[in-house]
């Protein structure tokens, strides 16, 4: 098959519209079988209930080239469950995991040309979504739903290497303690982007949230999850009903402790112990880990030891590991690796 022509290796972050979408429509109490099609426009009332008050919910996932010449995805399953808790808090019909897993085959079976070969660095990216499109004027759920995935060539994260960034402890707060933070709402995004671009203009890369309700515990990012690892080789993650539990980070205690047998924790993280860690990185599907060299403090800096030029050393090896089982290159233990044909 032959690839699109595009300039692979310096591909940014952004939408490039690609030949095929998938749509499925939830009416009368039901799904429809859902179809592939050529339009990526979509037509809905002025007062649909996505516009209105913000019913929607989203994943993300890659698929990507192999070094043997597979198409793959990355545990797909864990996106469409999910996508199904996400369903459940928002009061949106459940699409049925497998059908998920299905969808996500014809999507990136119909787009290969767009999947990026092996060694550029680049991923097809997937954007599975659901929202409520009737008319909704009183506050109250939609009744009719749509489920789409489309998919767009992506860049590498890090063009020439991941270098550390620097993140600042947010004035602002991410999610409530018994609010929605634990799912991926298209909401949870719209009221951070006041303290990114704050935290931007103030020359930061990322926010680091804190707990809402006491402010003394680590939280996340606004789209990563924090991994630490103490100067003991311990690899130390944030548990909190609050925090969207990520796919990469779930992923990465699992190599930590099963590929590379070092001792995990996910607890309560004090941000007080923060300055104690000796390496931090942040999780997501994008980048795998962002090392963090540097955490600013209304005044304090805490910087870890690897510095600001690489990652550390326990960091490197998470990466390495997990992008290895990723591309085919170490063996996937778990069956975490899914071929499209
Ligand atoms: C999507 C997301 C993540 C990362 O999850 P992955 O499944 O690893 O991509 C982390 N935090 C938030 C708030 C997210 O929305």
């Amino acid at each position: 098959m032959d690839k699109k022509n595009i300039d692979w290796s310096n591909l940014s972050f952004g939408y490039i519209k690609t030949d095929k979408r998938f749509v499925s429509s939830y009416k009368n109490g039901a799904w429809d079988e859902g179809a592939l099609i050529d339009d990526d426009m979509i037509s809905m009332s002025e007062c649909a209930c996505v516009l209105q008050y913000a019913q929607t919910i989203f994943e993300g996932l890659k698929a990507y080239t192999t070094e043997d010449g597979r198409t793959v995805v990355f545990r797909p399953d864990l996106n469409a469950e999910r996508l199904a808790n996400s369903s459940r808090r928002m009061e949106m019909p459940v699409y049925p995991e497998d059908k998920f897993i299905e969808a996500v085959e014809k999507v990136v079976s119909a787009n290969k040309a767009f999947v990026p070969p092996y060694g550029t660095g680049a991923t097809l990216y997937l954007r599975p979504f659901m929202f409520g499109i009737n008319p909704v004027i009183g506050v109250k759920p939609a009744e009719e739903f749509q489920f789409r995935i489309f998919c767009t060539p992506v860049g590498p994260y890090f063009k020439g290497g991941a270098k550390p960034i620097t993140i600042k402890v947010s004035d602002f707060d991410r999610a409530a303690p018994n609010g929605t933070g634990f799912i991926k709402a298209g909401l949870n995004y719209a009221m951070s982007l006041h303290a990114i671009v704050t935290a931007h203009k103030e020359g930061f890369d990322e926010n680091m949230y804190l707990d809402a309700g006491t402010r003394t515990k680590v939280e996340e990012t606004g789209g990563a999850n924090f991994l630490f690892v103490t100067k003991d080789n311990k690899v130390v993650t944030p548990k909190s009903n609050s925090i969207l539990p990520s796919i990469t980070r779930r992923s990465l205690m699992i190599v930590a402790k099963e590929y590379l047998g070092l001792e995990v924790e996910e607890r309560e993280v004090y941000f007080d112990e923060v300055k104690d860690f000796a390496e931090c990185g942040l999780c997501g599907t994008a980048a795998v880990i962002s090392p963090v060299g540097k955490i600013y403090d209304h005044g304090k800096e805490i910087c870890f030891p690897a510095g600001m030029e690489k990652m550390g050393p326990v960091t490197q090896k998470l990466y390495d590991t997990l992008t290895g089982i990723q591309m085919g290159r170490i063996e996937d233990k778990f069956g975490w690796v899914r071929e499209i044909k």
